[in-house]
């Protein structure tokens, strides 16, 4: 299954190899109460305790470790809704590349902030990821900057799958991963690692109701555009790139399955996570944690990870979802 496949579990260990003296293992942790209602043992990776507040740094430090000097010195460009703009710019300010963050109008202002703290230059793309990506390519020829991919990069992919490594190390009896899924680089880096490891290993992508663009490209069969909606997951929010060349094929082989949640399911987990682990998740962070809370995820006798892969949220957004759930 996993050998008509590029990249590799190999490449994989080199981008650990690379990667390690930049991000930090983030701890896996024990969610007694989810295990009681899922009926297997849960535990939960938290990269919303990552350096730059997601999981994203792996990736972006794979990709701009591999630069040549003459691209490092012309700079790099990415379309992010966020989370992949300001890892970018926290290792471009570390390597001394200019880093330029095209975005969209719905990236919320804690996470314009933290771009501009790191030094990137953050440039308001259009309204949809659609509209931004179009305005970053025509800068990428005028301005000849390398395009760093949020997702669709083979060494965001494999950067990703250091993630899978690590829950293997700690946890290797886990053969479920519950991994939010948006363009799909994070799904494909840690399916491939732990179905390397365990071909019986099960990945289920979880991703929101509002446009969730990934799951309607596999239903289709090929790639699709819907509009996008606000939703408290905006890190998951906007297409996956008419011209996707790998997450796609990828998420297609390796996703055994899907799932979507509500906007109330995921302020119940971003709740949860608050109230009874002190942890706290953005909504794109919380899907996971979302579908098994919701009991949309099956037991599985062994173990489930959940991947809670993000912490960025607009503070005023955690206020307002706790107080209400308080005054529940
Ligand atoms: C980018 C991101 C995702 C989705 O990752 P993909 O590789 O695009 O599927 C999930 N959660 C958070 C917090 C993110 O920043």
């Amino acid at each position: 299954m996993l050998q008509d496949l590029e990249l590799t579990l190999k490449h994989i260990y080199e981008a650990r190899q690379l990667i390690s003296p930049h991000i930090r293992k983030t701890p896996l942790l024990e969610m007694p109460e989810l295990s009681a209602l899922a009926e297997a043992p849960v535990l939960a990776k938290a990269e919303n305790l990552q350096i730059t507040g997601s999981f994203k740094i792996r990736g972006a430090a794979n990709k701009l470790l591999h630069l040549t000097p003459q691209q490092k010195a012309k700079g790099v460009l990415t379309c992010s809704s966020g989370n992949h703009g300001r890892a970018l710019s926290l290792m471009a300010q570390k390597l001394g590349v200019h880093a330029v963050v095209c975005i969209t109008e719905a990236v919320p202002p804690n996470k314009r902030q933290a771009i501009l703290d790191l030094g990137g230059e953050l440039i308001v793309g259009g309204k949809t990821a659609d509209d931004a990506l179009i305005f970053a390519d025509q800068l990428e020829v005028e301005r000849g900057l390398t395009m760093t991919h949020s997702f669709d990069d083979p060494n965001a992919i494999t950067g990703q799958g250091t993630i899978g490594l690590e829950i293997m190390e700690d946890a290797p009896q886990v053969d479920t991963f519950v991994v939010p899924l948006s363009g799909g680089s994070l799904l494909s880096g840690i399916a491939l690692a732990v179905k390397s490891a365990n071909p019986k290993a099960r990945v289920i992508g979880v991703s929101m109701q509002r446009a969730p663009v990934m799951i309607e490209s596999l239903k289709a069969g090929h790639v699709v555009e819907i509009p996008e909606e606000p939703t408290l997951a905006d890190g998951l929010a906007g297409g996956i790139g008419l011209n996707n060349t790998w997450t796609f094929r990828y998420v297609q082989r390796l996703a055994d399955e899907t799932i979507t949640v509500s906007e109330e399911e995921i302020a119940s987990a971003m709740f949860h996570a608050l109230h009874h682990h002190h942890l706290v998740l953005e909504g794109a962070g919380a899907v996971g944690l979302a579908a098994l809370l919701a009991g949309k995820v099956k037991s599985s006798g062994q173990g489930i990870a959940v991947v809670l892969s993000g912490g960025n949220v607009n503070l005023p957004v955690l206020i307002k979802i706790a107080s209400q759930k308080l005054a529940v």
